[in-house]
């Protein structure tokens, strides 16, 4: 019986049974679904309510199989929507977050970037500073990032969304930028060593940054002064409850006072870094 069992689900199954087994997944939610049907399938939510019991073609059991292993949707899927851009994705880069995309958000429409020098650190798939780049097309960007696959991602970012202001650097934190910028903007990894994660899908070197999480701001910040023009400002993603940590690390490097700021689920999530008026 069991082997029976086994041979049938190997069959390409219909919209209705895909959706119940996926949902069936520890940790897939429907938008996840919703999503693999409209952009693999190209079967809408209310193709899934009046066509339920048509057939999806055997990608569907792959499918299955993949989340059933604990893949995010949106590598699955190989692109997510981002502040209006769609932008690629792959295990190289992590998924970008909501909370990034608030950090952006925030950014574009309270500073002007036109005709601004702007660095992008640790850019992964380059989802903040290919924004800032489309938005303000007067501006000059450059992505950096450890990773080059990570920079590859990018710039097929950068060609998918016709974007002409934006170059890569690969770069240790801030190791191999010359530069001096208006704005620098970071997610950078900010997980304390061997925390365990949601999925062991994302790239390590964009989630963990030694024993406290707080290796890359240490590192960012006491390099700062090199890289930031006299009235340049920093502007960071962090991790709520680390904020005492990190002002203290502002402090103790001297030069620049730190704000914290929070995001829209309350939590303290970003960091504006600006000369202290000496
Ligand atoms: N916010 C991400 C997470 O919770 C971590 C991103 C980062 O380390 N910069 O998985």
């Amino acid at each position: 019986l069991p082997i029976c069992h086994g041979a049938n689900e190997r069959r390409p199954v219909t919209i209705k049974e895909f959706q119940r087994r996926a949902l069936n997944i520890q940790g897939v939610y429907l938008p996840d679904v919703l999503d693999i049907l409209k952009e693999i399938f190209n079967v809408s939510s209310v193709d899934v309510i009046i066509d339920g019991d048509k057939e999806l073609d055997s990608r569907s059991i792959e499918i299955l199989d993949r989340l059933n292993k604990k893949e995010p949707s949106a590598y699955i899927i190989g692109h997510i929507q981002f502040a209006g851009m769609t932008i690629k994705v792959n295990p190289n880069v992590l998924i970008p977050r909501m909370e990034t995309e608030e950090l952006v958000l925030n950014l574009c429409e309270t500073i002007d970037f036109s005709n601004k020098k702007i660095l992008d650190l640790c850019c992964g798939s380059g989802c903040i500073g290919l924004s800032i780049a489309k938005r303000f097309p007067s501006s000059t960007v450059i992505l950096s990032d450890i990773s080059k696959e990570a920079i590859n991602v990018a710039e097929e970012n950068k060609r998918i969304n016709d974007i002409n202001n934006a170059t890569f650097v690969v770069s240790d934190f801030l190791e191999s930028i010359k530069d001096k910028f208006d704005y620098i903007i970071s997610n950078p990894p900010y997980i304390p060593e061997g925390t365990k994660t949601e999925t062991s899908y994302e790239p390590d070197l964009a989630l963990f940054s030694g024993i406290d999480g707080l290796d890359s701001y240490r590192k960012i910040i006491n390099k700062l002064p090199f890289v930031l023009k006299e009235k340049g400002e920093a502007f960071f993603e962090i991790e709520d409850g680390r904020e005492d940590d990190l002002l203290s690390i502002v402090d103790r490097q001297g030069i620049y006072k730190g704000i914290i700021k929070k995001d829209l689920a309350n939590k303290a999530r970003f960091m504006y870094l600006k000369k202290k008026i000496s």
